[in-house]
């Protein structure tokens, strides 16, 4: 049965299910879940729903107690009350006020954090030796604070900025910095004003514990980052050489920031209540039907978790509901699982199904799951992502965030021609969506992955997809609004299935595993040695 792979893919057609893609979806975005915020109720009856659906399939359970992967989480709320902030320049001293003058969150590492250090400007905090990159060149920033723009210099290759500008704290605890002020630009006000953060208190922090009990991405040495509102950020520079406007003109050049200290001190008290709490991710296998290939594993994987509650009013709406975000991706991911499972012979590698948790807390289901993997993750040969599909216009193109990194891109490409869709370069490179989302997670164990989204083309000439798109992140994303009175296409949602379908089947049956292209900056950061082939 020597078969050409692709070949045999085209003759695969499936058939997703529309009421089961409604009906999952609008299970999942019900009220009575709550938002499905990790380590809450709501979360938990999403996750016995995706682990009872997987069961219904007949999967085999990959979870470390049946289906449920469950993860001890510590969970921190800001105590607002607690919180005094001064700043000393010269000349002034002037206490801030929470929200209208800085924005902190809880401390994950200790209930009374308690800041007074001398501050230092560090440019955008990044190192990045591929890219002869410093911005802490020559300078001590030991037991300082340091102050550093949110974003990456303009002229970085996106993803490999977006990658870095991750790093930005642990540089400075590994320099043995104290605190990190995060200052707004321009650009990042445009995306998120400052009044914004006000959306965020109340919203609980959380990371997940080693079985040492240490930590999974604390940084014990920062007591806090801070993010100082745009007119206190400018009254750090008063008394400097440059000013904040000279600084701002610098981040439209090419010209590298000198570090250099910045005259006063800065004080902080903040008090965080700490928690212990349990969330699942929820895991699936079917077994592939090639004696050799089914031990390895294309791994599925969409968050299962969304923002949870807002603080507000009685009476008013206050579930953030997660229907794009991300009900659709686990309505998506349990269609394929199902159409996967329902084939007279199965796809030859094993595919891994995996509802993960805490991504809206910063990929930390994904990150937990590929550092205790259920399954050898020296096996995991690819990851297909799913995470907010925008599911409002029937696309006639698809993007796919990773594709250019990996052999992966001829595997999307067919999927989509199949489909008779275009596929689009990534439109918004700055925005570097291939670090931000639990793909990522897999990425960092050296896994090729695929993120498919729908495109910046509508089938009907009468809609702009850019612009239900930007509507959307504007007024739905992460808000109330996000719930099934949004006008999904269920089309849409069918295409989508079937196209991310398609990939996984191609990956899973493909004579060889995905690879890295050649001098790809991810594939050499990440890659591991895998036996030859
Ligand atoms: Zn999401």
């Amino acid at each position: 049965m020597a078969v050409n792979a692709s070949e045999e893919q085209l003759t695969v057609d499936f058939h997703p299910d529309p009421d089961r893609l409604v009906a999952h979806t609008a299970f999942l975005a019900d009220d009575l879940l709550e938002g499905r915020e990790a380590g809450t109720p709501g979360h938990e009856r999403a996750s016995l729903y995706i682990a009872t659906e997987f069961r219904k399939l007949g999967l085999q359970p990959a979870g470390t107690d049946g289906y449920l992967q469950r993860i001890d989480f510590r969970r921190s709320r800001l105590k607002t009350d607690s919180l005094r902030a001064v700043l000393n320049t010269p000349g002034e001293e002037r206490e801030l006020t929470f929200l209208d003058d800085y924005y902190v969150g809880a401390s994950l590492v200790r209930t009374a954090s308690s800041l007074d250090c001398e501050m230092v400007f560090v440019g955008y905090g990044i190192v990045a030796q591929p890219l002869d990159y410093d911005d802490y060149q020559g300078v001590d920033v030991q037991d300082k604070c340091v102050v550093a723009f949110k974003g990456k210099p303009a002229w970085f290759p996106s993803e490999q900025g977006a990658h870095f500008s991750k790093l930005k704290v642990k540089n400075a605890a590994d320099r043995g910095a104290i605190g990190f002020i995060s200052l707004t630009t321009p650009e990042s006000l445009e995306r998120f004003p400052f009044e914004k953060y006000r959306e965020r208190v109340g919203r609980a922090r959380m990371t997940w514990l080693y079985d040492d009990g240490s930590l999974f991405n604390a940084k014990p040495r920062i007591q806090s980052s801070i993010t100082p509102s745009p007119a206190v950020a400018a009254s750090l520079f008063v008394a400097t050489e440059k000013d904040l406007d000279d600084l701002y003109a610098m981040l439209e050049t090419e010209e590298r920031f000198v570090p250099f200290p910045i005259p006063g001190r800065l004080q902080l008290e903040k008090g965080s209540q700490h928690e212990a709490v349990t969330s699942p991710n929820v895991v699936a296998l079917l077994e592939g039907s090639d004696p050799v290939l089914k031990h390895e594993y294309v791994v599925f994987s969409a968050h299962s978790d969304a923002i949870g509650m807002k603080q507000g009013e009685a009476g008013e709406d206050l579930i953030i509901n997660g229907a794009l975000d991300n009900a659709s991706g686990i309505a998506t991911m349990l269609e394929v699982a199902r159409l996967f499972s329902g084939m007279e012979v199965a796809p030859r590698r094993s595919v891994v199904f995996a509802a993960m948790t805490a991504e809206e807390k910063g990929l930390l289901g994904a990150y937990y799951f590929a550092e205790h993997p259920t399954v050898p993750v020296q096996s995991m040969v690819a990851n297909v992502n799913l995470d907010m599909p925008i599911l409002l216009y029937e696309f006639a193109d698809i993007i796919a965030f990773g594709a250019g990194h990996s052999d992966m891109g001829g595997t999307v490409s067919r999927a989509a021609a199949a489909e008779s869709l275009e596929l689009t370069p990534d439109p918004w490179p700055e925005q570097g969506y291939f670090t931000r989302s639990d793909h990522y997670a897999f990425v960092k164990q050296g896994i090729p992955a695929v993120f498919v989204k729908g495109g910046i083309k509508a089938r009907d000439p009468s809609v702009d997809a850019l612009e239900v798109d930007k509507d959307f992140r504007k007024h739905h994303y992460h808000q109330v609004s996000d719930d099934m009175r949004l006008p999904i296409k269920w089309d849409a949602a069918v295409t989508f299935t079937r196209v991310n379908a398609r990939i996984a089947l191609e990956l899973a049956n493909q004579p060889s595993r995905p690879r890295w292209n050649d001098g790809d900056f991810f594939g050499e950061t990440f890659a591991r040695e895998t036996a030859a082939e």
